[in-house]
């Protein structure tokens, strides 16, 4: 038999040229392969059905126009995207992206991600991914209305509470999922738990806005723990500012560790004396009402720095917190966190670490816990707002907390499960781990199908 390095080059030369021009797609298989082509030697039956390289081609990729009208009565034209990568275990399951960058390299990595993620939560969820090239900032409140009933006006089509049930992502929060949900009940005349993140009122679950930075956290909490560390007393560079970052560092804060930075697109703001919740409560104010941007908080609190159009990964810290985007931690970012000491990375975001970093951290026994793993907690309580809108029931805030905190430290023992096995030395890989775990489930599923 070929060796697993071989294997790997002559998969990736296939997957490359069938899909052209698609570097982050390439970058996320490429990582989850290099992983699964050593369980797939023990386990033949996979390799035989050609499992890997059926999740790797979405089972649709739909793209269309999206029209709407600026505030000055301009014509503006948009592309929309929905990729529906794999529903063997559950509905299609992914958040909508709106941000210029989308393209289908992205949500097609996004949604390859997806697939291991939604398996890792234990949870019958498929996996798909969404969005559109459309750029919020700057945008009224009503051109973003337009822009999503446009975006709806034809992804209603597609998707269905059984079918697919896209959520939100980098620039799609509680306003934009209201402005959807409203234009698919008024097309369909049906009301459904056709997306997720709803407002309270309308279907909406408790503790889905914190879910992600908390489980992310709750992540970290459990790879320390079974380092015999604890998150308490450490410090923290925390990138973005958006919904992920601002829940990771309430919840740090919240089990006495130190988080000092946030950042978005203009650079970061550096806070030697650490956040307080009231110091959060302000940028979650400002982001999420005021619309600004974080060098504000330099200006509004003494003590606290920005750095225009840097990063966070230069500062000394025991934590690092990646919660913005994609490839934010370069090989070189990495060197410098691990230079400076850090202790752990926990991934908020979705495959922010270029694979030469992940590679860095790994070598240099870095606790390295991937975003396939690390923030599932998002959609985990997705999930959970699925059952209670089918039940037609709401649960309470313990409750949901508590199923969170549970759903990690369970997708903290898959992952450690094969961690322990594929990893190197006395290391736990959860990398491999998130990968072999996330991939069997729906490896076994498929299976079960027959050639479909
Ligand atoms: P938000 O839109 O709430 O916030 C995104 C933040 O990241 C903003 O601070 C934004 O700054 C910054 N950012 C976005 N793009 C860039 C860029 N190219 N360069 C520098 N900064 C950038 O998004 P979320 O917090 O929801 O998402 C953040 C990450 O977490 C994404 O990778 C997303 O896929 C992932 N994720 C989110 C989940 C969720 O439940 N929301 C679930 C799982 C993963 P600016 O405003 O200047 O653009």
């Amino acid at each position: 038999m070929a060796s697993a390095n071989e294997q790997l080059n002559n998969f990736m030369e296939g997957l490359e040229k069938r899909n052209p021009g698609e570097p982050e797609f390439h970058q996320a298989v490429m990582e989850v392969a290099a992983t699964i082509i050593p369980f797939l030697d023990n386990n033949p039956k996979y390799r035989e059905m050609q499992i890997l390289e059926r999740m790797a081609e979405p089972d649709r990729v739909v793209s269309f126009r999206v029209c709407w009208q600026d505030d000055e009565g301009n014509i503006r034209v948009n592309r929309g995207h929905r990729v529906q990568m794999n529903n063997a275990i559950g509905p299609y399951k992914g958040g909508l992206r709106f941000h210029p960058s989308v393209n289908t390299s992205v949500l097609k990595f996004l949604a390859f991600e997806q697939t291991f993620k939604n398996s890792l939560t234990g949870l019958p969820m498929g996996a798909g991914k969404g969005g559109a090239n459309f750029n919020p900032k700057g945008k009224s409140t009503n051109e973003i209305m337009r822009f999503c009933q446009s975006f709806m006006t034809e992804l209603y089509r597609h998707i269905g509470a059984d079918i697919d049930v896209p959520a939100g992502d980098i620039g799609v929060g509680g306003r934009e999922i209201g402005y959807m949900f409203g234009q698919y009940k008024r097309i369909t005349n049906s009301f459904e738990g056709v997306l997720t993140g709803k407002g309270l009122e309308f279907g909406g679950s408790l503790v889905r806005t914190e879910a992600t930075g908390y489980g992310a956290v709750y992540f970290l909490q459990n790879m320390l723990k079974a380092a015999g560390k604890d998150v308490e007393g450490m410090s923290a560079a925390v990138s973005g500012s958006g919904n992920v970052a601002t829940h990771a560092a309430e919840k740090l804060l919240q089990l006495g560790a130190k988080p000092m930075t946030m950042s978005d697109s203009g650079g970061f703001i550096h806070d030697p004396e650490g956040f307080t919740q009231e110091k959060i409560d302000w940028i979650k104010d400002l982001k999420n009402n005021r619309r600004g941007r974080i060098s504000e908080y330099a200006d509004h609190f003494t003590g606290a720095t920005f750095h225009e159009g840097k990063r966070p990964w230069s500062v000394d810290c025991d934590i690092a917190m990646p919660c913005a985007t994609q490839n934010e931690i370069t090989e070189e970012d990495a060197k410098m966190l691990i230079s400076n000491g850090v202790k752990a990375v926990s991934e908020g975001a979705n495959m922010p670490t270029v694979n030469e970093g992940v590679e860095a951290f790994q070598d240099a026994k870095v606790i390295f816990g991937p975003a396939k793993a690390a923030n599932a907690g998002g959609v985990a309580v997705s999930g959970l707002e699925m059952s209670q809108n089918s039940a037609r029931i709401s649960w309470g805030v313990d409750q949901l907390q508590e199923q969170l905190r549970q759903i990690m430290e369970d997708i903290h023992g898959r992952c450690e499960k094969y961690g322990k096995d594929y990893g190197r030395d006395d290391q736990i890989d959860y990398v491999a781990g998130a990968n072999i775990a996330g991939f069997a489930k729906v490896a076994d599923g498929m299976m079960a199908f027959g050639v479909v």
